[in-house]
């Protein structure tokens, strides 16, 4: 997929129309706007374009502004990223709005009161869930080629541009495979090594029946969500223009029925089979956390802090949830609490850069106090909302032991409540066949106001660790 950039031109005195390339051209509209805000352009005199759209403003005579350099909060960035990819025509006009105030006044981002930003907002939220449903409804049937090789083929209607930016997700996960996505926008491509697009098409393009059992199947282990043994639910996440390509919707009952057992038997067939692509796999896993709405906690955050390490690695740790530093990060265990793991880590004798660490809960939940936010501790609903993302980690990477560290932690591990205190420093058999390990979460440590039960505490989580890291063969 090609870089695109935009080009301006004048048309009557004060109106310049930025012409983006395609619908989902973020690199154009970016450039555009650094160049029109570099030149202090008001929002009201730029009319945006796609392509060779006709407009009545538009003019001949081409102007080349210089930018003045300027930078623009991360947040504003990634907001534009995704709003980009809306459908609504006046997305481009919006964000350029946005960005002159920005400009003015950097902390507007954050400032969900304000009527654009809660617009803007709302349009990113409508494109990830597109970009969910589109990785989540998808449904492949086999066709023969002209040259008489097999492919799979596709259709489906997104209601954002999200195509292009869904590609690099199918090809995670179908790497093996030659297949393509035809959309009415656009069609996408993947011949097992180059990705290319062509034209959109109509539903008539793309073959009638069944769907191909296997690849669904691998292709569902991604995206099959525990949330969906509530029928209703199930039925909400399948709006009904899906419903036409996907006759598994007449087997719900069928579905749910083993639903977890066999979530797991198709994470594992995936996971051994010829040419697997873990790393791909974990990416494409990732991606689709990044826009995860399961639970509320996504709202407030910042945004999702996933795990990290080896996806090969033999130990994994837990942790409860990402803190106010991880928040900002975007990684685990960096903050306080993580400083003590490393500590104790080391001492233990562990690698850290062998090991894999994440999170129960994915997203930081707090309350916010005045300027600071204090960490909340999730709730059962949120813990249960977020194993799957957990389970679907452990099933990649299928670790010998997984140390958890504390009760949140214990809790997503189990799926029932731990006390601490009673099932500490002991393995315990996992269903899956690896072993689960608990201690006690290192902000524990943190709290702990006389020094020497501080130490001795540290010492008895240190050996914790100790003992965890000997079971791995
Ligand atoms: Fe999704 Fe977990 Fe975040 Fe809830 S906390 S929105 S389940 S990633």
């Amino acid at each position: 997929m090609e870089a695109t950039s935009a080009s301006l031109t004048s048309c009557f005195p004060q109106m310049r129309v930025a012409t983006l390339t395609t619908p989902d051209d973020f690199d154009g509209w970016r450039d555009a706007a650094r160049a029109l805000a570099g030149a202090r352009v008001p929002p009201s005199e730029v009319v945006w374009q796609v392509g060779d759209q006709p407009t009545d403003l538009f003019g001949d005579e081409a102007v080349v502004e210089t930018p003045a350099p300027f930078r623009v909060p991360r947040p504003f960035v990634d907001l534009a990223r995704t709003v980009v990819l809306h459908a609504d025509p006046e997305r481009f006009a919006l964000l350029y709005t946005l960005l002159t105030r920005v400009l003015a006044q950097p902390k507007l981002i954050d400032d969900r009161a304000d009527p654009l930003v809660r617009r803007l907002d709302e349009m990113a939220k409508a494109v990830r869930r597109d970009i969910h449903k589109m990785r989540a409804f998808v449904r492949f049937r086999e066709v023969t080629d002209d040259d008489g090789q097999e492919r799979y083929v596709a259709w489906f209607e997104p209601e954002h541009h999200i195509v292009r930016e869904n590609a690099r997700f199918f090809v995670n996960r179908f790497t093996g495979m030659r297949w393509s996505i035809l959309t009415p926008e656009l069609s996408i491509h993947w011949d097992g090594e180059a990705l290319t697009e062509g034209p959109g098409a109509s539903k008539a393009d793309a073959p009638d029946g069944d769907p191909i059992e296997e690849v669904w199947k691998t292709y569902y282990s991604s995206i099959f969500n525990p949330a969906r043994l509530k029928v209703g639910a199930m039925l909400k996440e399948m709006p009904r223009k899906y419903w036409k390509n996907m006759p598994e919707t007449a087997l719900v009952g069928s579905l749910i029925a083993g639903a977890q057992a066999r979530e797991v038997a198709m994470i594992e067939k995936a996971r051994t089979a010829p040419g697997s692509n873990i790393a791909g796999a974990w990416e494409a896993l990732r991606e689709e956390a990044m826009g995860c709405t399961r639970c509320d906690l996504y709202k407030h955050a910042t945004q999702v802090v996933f795990g990290e390490g080896p996806v090969d690695a033999k130990l994994m740790f837990v942790g409860e949830q990402p803190g106010d530093q991880e928040d900002q990060a975007g990684r685990p265990f960096v903050g306080p609490a993580g400083q003590v793991f490393d500590r104790a880590v080391a001492q233990a004798g562990i690698d850290r850069a062998e090991v894999y660490v994440t999170n129960a809960v994915k997203h930081f939940k707090f309350e916010q106090r005045g300027p600071r936010r204090i960490h909340a501790k999730p709730g059962t609903g949120e813990i249960e909302a977020c194993r799957w993302w957990i389970g679907q980690e452990r099933a990649l990477v299928k670790p010998q032991v997984t140390v958890a560290l504390g009760a949140t932690a214990a809790r997503s591990l189990l799926g029932r409540a731990v006390t601490i205190g009673r099932e500490r420093s002991k393995p315990i058999p996992l269903p899956d066949g690896g072993e689960g390990w608990i201690t006690v979460h290192p902000s524990y440590l943190l709290r702990l106001p006389d020094k020497v039960q501080a130490e001795e505490e540290f010492a008895r989580f240190v050996e914790d660790l100790r003992m965890a890291a000997a079971r791995v063969s």
